[in-house]
């Protein structure tokens, strides 16, 4: 599409073009007019001038003839004209260019007639003696020797070349005259255009969304009212998108900050919608499903099933499946058919929540209610044995004082297993506080040993620490203590006679918690075999039962140590080999951060 300003140039460009040629075309005919009048007037004043310069002889025949041949050719030069001399009988007399004898009678000649009529004739018309267009002037002359008509004819290329002449300098200015017309018609038509090229070109931006893009027109015509509705659309439509965007960004945000997976599914099963906690569950990227089949999440059977189910029977689902991938979980799936207001069915929408950890939590106390019961009912079961024999009666003193001895023991270790069993489960709810405050480290790991000499002693086992000097920690120092006085107890417990318990404390550096400290306990007792390695950790888990119970364990020490010092921010492990030792080995950090 050409634009409307050459349109409209083109159309000024034609209109100017006519006019111009129209004007010119007027004023051509007006020049050769006045040109012909003018020339006419002259040839008549000639005529005059040589009626009144001529004699007129009283000559007739051949005499006449050649007085009047000889006139007409000395005045031609004169009157730069044909000149003719004919009687009033019509027969020329005298021709400057012709012979006259060879000349019809001139009578009917219009110019003659006109002249016989109105005192003048004058006409226009081709001659076929000279072939040219010619103009005839010719005047009744009287006098005393001569009756008729002096007749002047000039060709009327001379005319023709000065109307030639003047079209050209017409023409010449017509063109120039064009040329600025052209130029302030584009002029004019671009100013017509641009305000509109300006508002096309701002609403293809705004259609493209650059929605800054303004018209920037100062008019206050209709052209200005245009510019400025279009600037308030495009204040709105922004307005209205940022609204929209915020709107969107909050849903995204919401979306993606649930703990909780949303699964969107179209009528037809497609993915339209899956946030970040539903990637994470069912290990998919949202690029690589959204807009396919729900068949794309074939890897989870279990779920494909059930949202199967649900798109066919269009029914409320509450169901927990189990996950292989990308880890190993138990998802909650609640699905809802999604209606619109109008009643149509738009899909399915489930939400998934991980319930693995709430699934776990569940076993494990069911697993430790049995643990416990299992645990209390075997010293139980011997103190209400033993009590019955004595209650039988029949045992001598020494027999009795036996039997009173193991009642005694065994409550003791129901006792201290009530203790542990209620401090880890204060540990695990989280109900202790933990009350830091800095503590010296060698000042502290020598009155622990103070505590713990007499049972090494005991079993003739060495007992020694490594503390720098100067170390300090913050931490809760009951909890250290309980920390150490369990490591220290197991490790003389699980140590042979005469064996070696050896505590060394450094400062290292973590590579996320900065600062820290080092802690090992290090035994050259009995150690722990491979495969229990990663068990030893669990509440009530011991690698030889009848040893620990006999040395009075209860197979919680370590898993409070655990809790203890993951409560101080710090990670645990052991290694060890049966026969030559164990090393249980603590890291926590120098400082606690306030949580
Ligand atoms: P217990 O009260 O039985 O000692 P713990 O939780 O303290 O329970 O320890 C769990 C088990 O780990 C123990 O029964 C024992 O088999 C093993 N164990 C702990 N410390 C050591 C050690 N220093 N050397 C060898 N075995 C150990």
């Amino acid at each position: 599409m050409r634009p409307i300003r050459y349109r409209l140039t083109l159309m000024m460009m034609i209109l100017i073009g006519l006019s111009m040629l129209g004007a010119g075309m007027a004023m051509a005919n007006v020049f050769k007019d006045s040109h012909i009048d003018l020339q006419e007037e002259n040839m008549r004043r000639e005529i005059n001038l040589i009626q009144a310069m001529m004699d007129f002889p009283e000559l007739t025949g051949e005499e006449a003839v050649s007085y009047y041949t000889d006139k007409s050719k000395q005045l031609r030069t004169l009157a730069d004209a044909r000149l003719t001399f004919i009687s009033k009988d019509g027969v020329v007399i005298g021709d400057s260019e012709s012979d006259p004898s060879r000349m019809d009678n001139h009578l009917s000649r219009e110019e003659i007639i006109q002249a016989k009529a109105e005192g003048m004739g004058s006409i226009i018309r081709y001659s076929s003696t000279i072939g040219e267009d010619m103009i005839y002037v010719a005047l009744p002359v009287k006098e005393d020797g001569f009756d008729g008509f002096i007749r002047l004819s000039m060709s009327l290329k001379t005319v023709d070349q000065g109307v030639r002449q003047g079209w050209t300098v017409m023409g010449g200015g017509l063109i120039i005259l064009f040329v600025i017309a052209a130029f302030v018609s584009y002029r004019v038509a671009a100013s017509m255009t641009s305000p509109l090229e300006k508002i096309t070109s701002v609403a293809r931006r705004i259609t493209k969304r650059d929605y800054d893009a303004r018209v920037q027109l100062n008019r206050k015509d209709e052209i200005g009212q245009l510019s400025l509705a279009i600037n308030a659309m495009a204040d709105s439509l922004q307005t209205q998108l940022k609204t929209i965007r915020d709107n969107e960004d909050l849903l995204q945000s919401v979306l993606n900050n649930m703990t909780g997976g949303i699964l969107l599914l179209s009528y037809d099963g497609n993915i339209v919608l899956i946030n970040r906690a539903a990637e994470e569950m069912l290990g998919i990227k949202a690029d690589h499903v959204i807009g396919k089949s729900y068949r794309e999440l074939r890897q989870h059977y279990e779920l494909t099933k059930l949202i199967e189910q649900g798109l066919e029977h269009r029914n409320q689902i509450h169901e927990e499946r189990s996950l292989y991938f990308p880890v190993e979980s138990i998802v909650r799936l609640d699905g809802v058919a999604m209606v619109q207001d109008d009643g149509a069915y738009r899909g399915m929408l489930f939400l998934l929540q991980d319930v693995t950890d709430i699934r776990r939590l569940e076993r494990m106390r069911s697993e430790f209610v049995a643990n416990v019961s299992h645990e209390l009912k075997t010293p139980l079961a011997a103190v209400k044995g033993f009590a019955e024999t004595l209650l039988g009666g029949v045992q001598d003193e020494k027999t009795s004082r036996s039997f009173l001895q193991i009642i005694y023991d065994e409550s003791e270790r129901l006792n201290r297993l009530i203790r542990d069993i209620l401090e880890l489960s204060k540990i695990e709810s989280k109900r202790i506080a933990m009350e830091y405050s800095p503590i010296h480290l060698s000042t502290f790991f020598e009155s622990l040993m103070e505590l713990m000499q007499p049972a090494a002693d005991h079993k003739k086992i060495g007992l020694q620490i490594q503390v720098p000097e100067e170390l300090f920690m913050e931490g809760d120092e009951d909890k250290l203590r309980q920390i150490f006085t369990n490591l220290l107890s197991n490790a003389i417990n699980y140590t042979q006679e005469g064996g070696r318990v050896q505590l060394t404390v450094r400062e290292i550096h973590m590579i996320d918690h900065g600062e820290a400290v080092e802690f090992i306990v290090k035994d050259s007792g009995i150690g722990i075999p491979k495969k229990d390695l990663p068990r030893i950790f669990e509440r009530f888990y011991r690698v030889n039962k009848s040893r620990s119970r006999s040395s009075g364990g209860t197979g919680l020490g370590l898993s409070i140590v655990k809790h203890l010092v993951d409560l101080h921010h710090g990670s645990i492990r052991v290694e060890s080999e049966l026969g030559m030792g164990s090393s249980f080995i603590i890291e926590i950090p120098l400082l606690q951060e306030n949580d």
